[in-house]
């Protein structure tokens, strides 16, 4: 008999998974999500691991499908974390399923995939997104839904606002979700999608270097190297839109709220002093608008991807767009969750592992 972990379907999940992982404009760190359903259970990414490791380590939880829908629809608490509807028998790396499984579990389509695409998160955090989308996505049978906390909540939104048709779902303030019968199917569902939401980027520019190097002599935070990064300081529309506040849950997550800016003639102590200050710790990230963005020395990798993707994304909105922020009750929402802490703690122990 065939386990159903090896089926060719299944592994087909997990090499598209670790390609879309590895792949900055989709996926950053650990964000995003692959799930499919066989044979009444839905194998989904667990929490807190990361798609680009989809081959090389064990990262899919089996769950069982059927009970895990019932107790959604009964709004009963198990399904915050889902870890009831583990099959423990086929789960020996001890996993526990993504904060997004009920997403998962709710859309009909046996394949499902949900990336933070930056071409997507660039269209998404405007207040006139849905109006946006609507010509681009024309043909594609997709629905947007404003934000809404990741998890259940979302989950609940998403129930009531889908048809068994709807294919791709574009997530405000998020992100996106493609569903289909194949993984093939995902797959060139995803790039059709993702190609027609591309825009133009301002280009990015080198950091100065010179300057960076003044403000933070003798502090514990570093020019960032990897040169993507430095596009929000740089550009100031990017920067402009970055100030204005969270534009999507993992910043927050990785980041903290906002970005911190510098003021004219600001180094980094000084800048800590104001934050402090303000009752805030150190910042994970400083932009110094029109030299670049440093990072505080134990910023994690998960951190460097978001500083990434806000440069990535920044720079694909066009100047004249009005944005939706996060308000500081969603922030204060995604910081205070339980879910999410493990999801933090496996993401330290990714840094200490890799480093
Ligand atoms: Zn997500």
């Amino acid at each position: 008999m065939t386990m159903i972990n090896d089926s060719a379907e299944l592994t087909k999940l997990k090499q598209l998974s670790a390609r879309i992982g590895a792949d900055p404009a989709l996926v950053q760190a650990a964000g995003g999500n692959t799930s499919i359903k066989q044979d009444g259970i839905l194998w989904v990414k667990a929490s807190g691991t990361w798609l680009m490791h989809a081959e090389a380590q064990d990262i899919m939880v089996p769950v069982e499908l059927v009970p895990l829908l019932e107790a959604f629809d009964r709004d009963h608490p198990d399904v915050e974390n889902c870890l009831s509807f583990v099959v423990e028998a086929k789960n020996p790396s001890a996993l526990r399923p993504s904060i997004e499984t009920t997403l998962h579990a709710l859309i009909p389509h046996r394949v499902v995939v949900h990336v933070h695409c930056i071409e997507t998160i660039a269209l998404a955090v405007r207040q006139d997104a849905e109006t946006v989308l609507k010509p681009l996505l024309s043909g594609i049978d997709w629905a947007f839904f404003p934000y809404q906390k990741p998890g259940v909540q979302l989950s609940k939104a998403i129930a009531e606002g889908i048809t068994p048709a709807t294919e791709v779902l574009v997530l405000g303030n998020h992100g996106l979700v493609v569903a289909a019968g194949t993984v093939e199917q995902a797959e060139k569902l995803l790039e059709e999608t993702c190609s027609r939401l591309r825009r133009p980027a301002r280009s990015m520019s080198q950091p100065d270097v010179e300057a960076l190097d003044s403000a933070i002599a003798g502090t514990a935070y570093r020019i960032a190297s990897e040169s993507e990064l430095h596009g929000t300081a740089f550009d100031p529309v990017n920067c402009g839109f970055a100030a204005g506040g969270s534009l999507y849950p993992d910043h927050v997550i990785f980041l903290g709220r906002g970005s911190v800016c510098a003021e004219p003639g600001e180094d980094v102590e000084a800048v800590c002093r104001r934050v402090r200050a303000n009752g805030a710790a150190d910042p994970v990230s400083i932009l110094f608008p029109g030299a670049g963005a440093v990072m505080h020395q134990t910023a994690s990798p998960g951190a460097i991807a978001m500083a990434r993707c806000l440069a990535d994304v920044t720079a694909r909105i066009p100047a004249e767009a009005t944005l939706s922020y996060l308000t500081p009750a969603q922030e204060d929402e995604l910081i205070n969750w339980d879910a999410e802490k493990y999801r933090q703690m496996l993401n330290a122990t990714n840094t200490a592992a890799t480093s």
